[in-house]
């Protein structure tokens, strides 16, 4: 036995190996819905949203304005009725 320790065999890190770090896949937040405006007063251009709970004699109203834009039932005619004082605006994607 000899004093001597025995040496250690040098690590050599010819390939060291490959630390995958996880990617973290990050989501980007999701916007608030943002409110649809389905139509526009012919008036003044103001977006109007109908809620779809109003019954079909509900008068709708400008809430820019206040003009008397037509009811609820004009607004979900097909065609919508010439007397209608709205335009239709595209929703995108919807
Ligand atoms: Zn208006």
């Amino acid at each position: 036995m000899s004093d001597e320790p025995k040496r250690r065999p040098i690590l050599s890190l010819k390939n060291p190996p490959k630390v995958v770090v996880p990617e973290v896949v990050k989501k980007p937040p999701e916007p608030p819905p943002a409110p649809q405006f389905d139509w526009k007063c012919k008036p003044c251009g103001a977006g109007i949203f109908i809620d779809e709970a109003l019954g079909d004699e509900a008068v709708i109203r400008c809430p820019s304005c206040n003009a008397k834009l037509g009811t609820a039932g004009d607004f979900r005619a097909e065609p919508p009725p010439a007397r209608l004082r709205a335009r239709p605006v595209k929703r995108p994607n919807a």
